[in-house]
């Protein structure tokens, strides 16, 4: 899940954390109070997972954008991540977090580091941005170039974090697993080494564009099964991987997550949709103003889908576990269906065969997998070469 911030909301459980009320009056109110903002697609990266086309430009210019936090801030939103792309090749990047935190958003921001260097981090640190995240992909500098395809870019991301965190700055090391896996407890040290927090993301997400290419990066089963085995994983979510309790009437007239109820995205061509992983444009900021998009027919036929109403969810007996995606369910045809990856992701966490993934012969018995961990899988190989837009070298910038 991509959430912009821990609010957790699925229709209105008894929230005791502050975060957790704040959310559950947004919800109620359908106030949009977290906000996810592309400020580009460009990178100066060419990850071999990413769902991005940097070819695609009309980026919205500095007063668009601010134009954009203003109706952002007039309609509620508290919490905005600003991310990309990389947000560094934004000229306008410091503009753009002085407006935000003028409007008091609680800015998060989303970078791969490269371009952080002492000064960036200070401007930073005195724009009072509550937290970075850095994307990491593992604790060996040759593996995590191979993915980003950019030689040196491992170095220049720890810098950063080292940087950052040396400010004062919470840094948040996220780490897409991807095929081959990683070793997970290096990783967490290397976390621990340079200050920051980890969390690992073991899906991997099509194009935007609907193009399926990226998914099959995703672990195989078997390293799946690792994954959900590891103890430097599992830290804090063992709860995660209980078997699923039964569904409650207050789950089954509740929904999926917080996509269009409470939060949303907007593209940097200014397209609104309800989640970044949930390419249902509702409208565009340059053809209408952010409220009209809110209240859109779009937005509300979101809204209006019930777990009970879930074509395959709503009878399955992992619905309470599960962390359906319904922009993943979207991007596979249907929002009111189930997704094939949560199906999976659901498998293995708890072992409890779901409607899209019975086990089958693809079990998970340790007997017939090999361990697999840490072992690096040439990923570039893969896929086909990055498409016109991207910049490789950070000496360029
Ligand atoms: S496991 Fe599959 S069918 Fe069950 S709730 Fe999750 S996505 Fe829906
Ligand atoms: S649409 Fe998917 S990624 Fe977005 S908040 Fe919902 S579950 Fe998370």
């Amino acid at each position: 899940m991509t959430d912009a911030v821990s609010i957790t909301t699925a229709g209105g459980g008894t929230q005791t954390s502050l975060l957790g009320r704040i959310g559950a009056k947004a919800e109620a109110r359908v106030i949009p109070i977290s906000v996810h903002l592309d400020l580009t697609w460009r990178c100066n990266e060419g990850c071999v997972h990413c769902f991005l086309d940097h070819s695609v430009g009309g980026d919205m210019d500095t007063a668009e954008v601010k134009g954009a936090l203003d109706q952002l801030a007039a309609a509620g939103a508290m919490f905005l991540t600003l991310s990309g792309g990389e947000i560094m090749l934004r000229k306008d990047i410091f503009e753009i977090v002085a407006h935000a935190r003028s409007l008091l958003f609680d800015v998060r921001l989303k970078t791969n580091g490269v371009l952080i260097g002492d000064g960036e981090a200070d401007r930073f640190a005195e724009l009072g941005v509550r937290e970075v995240h850095i994307s990491i992909y593992s604790h060996l500098a040759e593996a995590h170039d191979a993915i980003t395809r950019v030689p040196g870019s491992f170095a220049l991301s720890i810098e950063a974090v080292k940087r950052l965190t040396s400010r004062g700055l919470a840094v948040e090391i996220r780490v897409p697993v991807m095929k081959g896996g990683a070793n997970y407890a290096r990783l967490r040290a290397l976390a621990k080494e340079v200050g920051a927090r980890i969390l690992y993301d073991p899906t991997i997400i099509p194009m935007m564009d609907g193009d399926r290419t990226p998914v099959s990066l995703n672990l195989s089963p078997a390293e799946r099964a690792e994954f959900y085995a590891d103890p430097a994983v599992l830290i804090g979510l063992e709860d995660d991987c209980a078997p699923p309790a039964p569904a409650g009437e207050e789950l089954l007239n509740g929904h999926s997550c917080g996509a269009g109820h409470l939060r949303c995205y907007i593209s940097p061509q200014g397209d609104v949709t309800p989640c970044v992983q949930f390419p249902l444009v509702c409208g565009s900021l340059r053809r209408g103003s952010f409220l009209e998009i809110w209240k859109s027919p779009q937005f509300a036929e979101v809204r209006g889908i019930r777990n009970r109403d879930l074509q395959v969810c709503s009878s399955c007996s992992s619905l309470s576990s599960c962390r359906r995606c319904p922009g993943l369910a979207f991007q596979e045809g249907n929002m009111h269906g189930a997704s094939s990856q949560d199906c999976e992701s659901t498998y293995f966490r708890t072992k409890v065969p779901t409607p899209l993934y019975p086990a089958t012969d693809l079990d998970p018995a340790p007997e017939r997998h090999p361990p697999v961990s840490g072992q690096f899988v040439p990923l570039a190989a893969l896929l086909p070469a990055p498409r016109d837009g991207m910049h490789r070298d950070p000496a360029a910038y």
